[in-house]
């Protein structure tokens, strides 16, 4: 049966849930590897490895979520909470534009006493000050701020492209069954939420990505029903850009589960791979998995390296510190024998630009995009 299988993927078939849940137990690792890696090759046939210039900015670590597996977070009144000034956005961005970043990945906590106006002037003063990609608010700070104005998510989103969002990062997700959100997360938006959020932004015309956050209370058919959900919208909406598996960092989180094994995570990429066949883009986490086994990712189906991360505080929260310059995700790229590549937010190419990033050695990951 697994024969049978692995040659369906091979083929490039469409595979259901009894195959796909077959392959991701009982196939070994090459098989997986070989079969993602077929499947990269046909969607990308380049020798090319894309990576993005960016930089995370969270505009509040203020969030009455409270998500158990979060280290970032404060609570409304707690030592340490923050919300940027527009002073400390501008140089932000300025810093990133600097460094030949495109774009910016904004994203909070679900602050209680932010509303949308708040929201709306920080896109228009980034907007009227610099030439830059906002790629911000996943779909739990959309449903929050939906659910305090009493507004559609949809008339939210209109609201907010009007001020300048261009693209919504896929943060949020985790898993996307309820059953697991409950014991991580109980107070973010359901499922259903989250993938209606998406779905109103593809409607509007507005491009995303999807993430999946794995490997700490959730079994591997939980992952699988997460990636199907993910595909089912894509047939109908097509508006997701890429898709970004991340491993659950236990550290200074109120979840004590050991983090997911190499294997593990590149065995979860290829199942990706292969069954959303309908995203174009598998990113790299090297953020949390570390550049060696990222750079052994790009033989398990994925085409990009992810973001440089010219700032990132959320994994950084969870002790997980991996810092890349560009220069540095270039040759690991090179070195696995690809071709590096800057991208943009939409994964069109960017005319080659040699910055001078070598004093640029500050970075850290986060994830969430
Ligand atoms: S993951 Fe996001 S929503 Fe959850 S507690 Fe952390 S900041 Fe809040």
């Amino acid at each position: 049966m697994i024969e049978t299988i692995a040659s369906r993927a091979w083929e490039g078939e469409r595979l259901n849930k009894e195959e796909a849940l077959v392959l991701w137990e009982k196939a070994d690792f090459y098989t997986l590897a070989t079969l993602a890696h077929h499947r990269r090759l046909a969607l990308h046939p380049q020798s090319i490895v894309t990576y993005v210039i960016d930089r995370n900015i969270n505009y509040t670590n203020i969030c009455i979520s409270g998500c158990r597996f979060c280290a970032f977070f404060r609570s409304p009144g707690a030592e340490g909470g923050f919300v940027l000034s527009q002073g400390e956005l501008a140089d932000k961005i300025e810093e990133t534009l600097s460094l030949g970043g495109t774009q910016i990945l904004l994203q909070g906590g679900m602050h209680p006493d932010l509303g949308l106006r708040f929201y709306e002037d920080m896109l228009r003063f980034i907007k009227e000050h610099f030439p830059i990609h906002i790629h911000a608010f996943s779909p739990p700070e959309i449903v929050h701020l939906a659910s305090r104005e009493n507004l559609e998510i949809e008339e939210v989103l209109r609201r907010l492209r009007q001020s300048g969002l261009d693209s919504i990062p896929g943060g949020g997700a985790e898993i996307l069954v309820d059953e697991v959100r409950s014991k991580l997360s109980p107070k973010k938006c359901s499922s259903r939420e989250w993938l209606a959020v998406m779905e109103s932004a593809h409607t509007l015309g507005m491009k995303t990505t999807a993430t999946m956050m794995f490997g700490h209370v959730e079994t591997l058919e939980q992952r699988l029903e997460h990636l199907l959900a993910l595909r089912e919208l894509q047939d109908r909406t097509a508006g997701f850009t890429a898709f970004i598996p991340w491993t659950f960092q236990p550290d200074n989180t109120a979840l004590k589960t050991k983090p997911a094994t190499a294997m593990d995570y590149l065995r979860t990429l290829a199942m990706s791979r292969l069954v959303l066949d309908n995203i174009r883009n598998l990113q790299v986490s090297w953020v949390t998995m570390g550049s060696g086994v990222a750079q052994v990712a790009l033989q398990f189906g994925a085409n990009d390296f992810g973001s440089t991360m010219i700032e990132e505080n959320v994994v950084a929260a969870a002790g997980v510190r991996y810092r890349l310059s560009v220069e540095q995700i270039r040759k690991i790229i090179v070195d696995a024998g690809y071709e590096p590549r800057q991208r943009n937010t939409f994964y069109e190419l960017v005319a080659m630009q040699v910055n001078n990033h070598e004093g640029h050695k500050g970075h850290e990951g986060n994830l969430r995009s």
